[in-house]
C-alpha cells in the first residue's frame, strides 16, 4: 500500500478517478470524528461552542474576551483540547464544562440523507471519536440522521479526559475496537489528529470543506502537514464512502 504521496508532484489520493481505495479492503473498524467532519463547517455549530468555550474561560478564570481567546487556542495546542488544559492548570470540572459549552442551538445541522444511506453499509463496526461530550454527540448525529448505525462513541470521558492527538486515546481506541491499526480507518477533519494514526498503521482520510481541495493540492508540500498525515482528501464525505464501497464490492 503507497501511503506517501511519491516526490516531485504526485498529489494524494481522494475520489479522482484512478485512485486506489484498495487499503479499505482491509478495514473492519470505521472510525468517525464528528465536529466539522460528520456536519460541515459551514453550520456554524462548532463556531457557537468555541463561543462558548471562551464564555466559560473568561466568567471561570476572570479575564477578558481577549484573553480567553488566547487561553483557548493556547490551551488547545498544548493539550489538544481546551478542557484538559483547564482541568489540569484550574481544577475545572468537565461535567460543568462540557454541559456548558455544549449548550448549543443542534438545529443549525441540517440532515444529511447521502451520509446516513452509506454509513450503515460500511462493512464492519462503525465509531464515533470525538473530544466532545456523548450527548452533543447524540444531538448532532440526531440531526444528521446517522443515530443508529454506531457501535459505540468513543467522547472525552472515555477517554478519560485525555484528547485528541495523544497516542494514549488512539491506542485505547485500537484496544476497544479489537482491531488492529491497519484495520481501522479514521476520517477527520484536522490533519494533526491523523498523525498517529497514520504511525499506528491505520488508513487515514483527511475531511475538507467543499471546494478547498485545490488550495490543498497547491500548498501541499509547502504548509499544510495534511501531506504527513493524511492518505486520502475528500470534501465529499458520503462520496468518498460510495466510492470505497464500490471498490469493496468489486472483486
Ligand atoms: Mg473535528
Amino acid at each position: 500500500m503507497t501511503r506517501s504521496p511519491a516526490p516531485g508532484g504526485a498529489h494524494p489520493r481522494g475520489t479522482d478517478p484512478g485512485d486506489d481505495l484498495r487499503p479499505f479492503r482491509s478495514v473492519r473498524a470505521w472510525v468517525f470524528d464528528l465536529d466539522n467532519t460528520l456536519y460541515p463547517l459551514s453550520s456554524n455549530l462548532y463556531a457557537q461552542i468555541e463561543d462558548r468555550i471562551r464564555a466559560f474561560i473568561a466568567t471561570r478564570l476572570g479575564v477578558g474576551a481577549e484573553e480567553a481567546a488566547h487561553l483557548q487556542v493556547d490551551f488547545h495546542i498544548r493539550y489538544g483540547a481546551t478542557l484538559r488544559g483547564l482541568m489540569i492548570e484550574h481544577g475545572v470540572s468537565p461535567d460543568e464544562f462540557l454541559s456548558f459549552v455544549h449548550d448549543v442551538d443542534h438545529s443549525v445541522v441540517a440532515p444529511d440523507p447521502a451520509l446516513a444511506a452509506v454509513i450503515p453499509r460500511l462493512p464492519g463496526r462503525r465509531y464515533i471519536l470525538t473530544n466532545g461530550s456523548r450527548v452533543h454527540a447524540e444531538r448532532v448525529l440526531k440531526r444528521v440522521g446517522i443515530e443508529a448505525p454506531f457501535d459505540g462513541i468513543f467522547d472525552i470521558v472515555w477517554a478519560k479526559h485525555t484528547a485528541k492527538p495523544l497516542a494514549a486515546v488512539y491506542e485505547q481506541l485500537v484496544a476497544e475496537t479489537g482491531a488492529t491499526g491497519d484495520e481501522v480507518a479514521i476520517f477527520e477533519d484536522l490533519a494533526r489528529n491523523l498523525a498517529v494514526p497514520r504511525q499506528l498503521g491505520m488508513t487515514t482520510v483527511m475531511v475538507l470543506p467543499p471546494g478547498t481541495r485545490p488550495l490543498f493540492y497547491g500548498r501541499w508540500d509547502l504548509e499544510s502537514g495534511a501531506d504527513r498525515e493524511a492518505d486520502f482528501l475528500t470534501e465529499d464525505l458520503a462520496g468518498f464512502l460510495q466510492a470505497v464501497l464500490a471498490t469493496l464490492e468489486t472483486p
